[in-house]
């Protein structure tokens, strides 16, 4: 873009600041005791003043309310969303990045305000407004713009009861991932996979596989396996724990086998297994050596740690014949 065009763009879409995304809409559903017990199920919260009404009754809420994370839910349009998204404001302002070539785009933070428990019966309503869109600014990801959205939450009473701004960076993808013309080799890099992420509850489990060992976390406590790696054991809560090494003999205990999508990296298909090792834990993993179509549950199979690119160690397992185990 020219500085002249930038301009015009900007004139553009700094109009959107200020405009309502649409009227204040009513969520589809009154905050209910089936949607919250099924949203702590997915989400493994077990707060019992969300789902048990006599421990709720008695507590200093005086009833089951609904827990505060989940008040972007009762705004939600459901699976229609993905189908046939609605054609509102802030769809019109993306398509105008888009077609100035601003393809980007990436949810940076959501900042969110409680005022208020919801209980079941509360009616929610909610309101988006365009609330700023930033100057140009040179990101890692590229060249872009900040738009930031706040919604307003209201009851019945039309009190707020919330409040989320939610920004997103809309930006011109730059091609530092591309292969670089000016070089004089010209044999693309050869992709490599997804990097495991190494954070510090796992860490060290990917450094043990760099060094050709699986390991398998055990509570210190109560002796009891975990896989993968996590801080707390699930049998007794301690975070005392120590680890032991896999034979990595096992069986396929389920698996699947991907054909699609094609992340670069992998050769397709890829069959991915859940693997019952003998000590008694299961990993996923894939099942190599051997044609998919010929992979069978209950199958005795045996992992090697194998540099399956330039940069990855990883555990695979082969099948098992009959006597190579023993
Ligand atoms: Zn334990």
């Amino acid at each position: 873009m020219t500085p002249e065009q930038t301009q015009v763009f900007e004139k553009k879409i700094h109009a959107f600041v200020g405009r309502e995304n649409g009227p204040p809409t009513r969520g589809q559903d009154p905050v209910n005791e089936p949607m919250i017990r099924q949203w702590t199920e997915i989400v493994g919260d077990e707060v019992q003043v969300y789902t048990d009404r006599k421990f709720a009754e008695n507590s200093t809420k005086g009833g089951i309310i609904a827990p505060p994370s989940m008040l972007q839910i009762w705004s939600m349009a459901g699976y229609s969303m993905a189908g046939d998204p609605v054609q509102d404001v802030q769809r019109e302002l993306h398509n105008l990045f888009d077609v100035n070539g601003f393809t980007g785009v990436l949810g940076t933070n959501t900042s969110t305000e409680f005022y208020r428990d919801l209980r079941p019966g509360d009616e929610i309503t909610y309101h988006t407004i365009i609330d700023n869109i930033s100057e140009q600014k040179a990101t890692a990801r590229g060249i872009g713009y900040f738009i930031e959205t706040v919604t307003k939450f209201t009851d019945q009473a039309d009190e707020e009861v919330g409040r989320q701004v939610f920004r997103v960076l809309k930006f011109v993808p730059n091609d530092s991932n591309s292969v670089d013309t000016e070089s004089d080799d010209d044999t693309p890099d050869v992709p490599t996979r997804i990097a495991s992420p190494r954070g510090h509850d796992n860490g060290w489990w990917w450094s043990a596989v760099d060094e050709g060992k699986l390991l398998i976390q055990r509570c210190k406590s109560c002796q009891t396996l975990r896989h993968p790696p996590r801080p707390m054991c699930g049998g007794c809560q301690s975070i005392e724990w120590d680890s032991v090494e896999s034979t990595m003999e096992g069986e396929v205990f389920s698996y699947t086998t991907l054909h699609y999508p094609k992340v670069p990296g992998y050769d397709y298909p890829v069959c991915c297994a859940v693997i019952s090792l003998t000590e008694g834990t299961r990993i996923i993993s894939n099942v190599v050596g051997i044609d998919y179509q010929d992979v069978k549950i209950g199958m005795k199979v045996k992992g090697k740690i194998e540099q399956v690119d330039d940069k990855t160690m990883l555990p695979q397992f082969y099948p098992v014949h009959e006597g190579e185990i023993g």
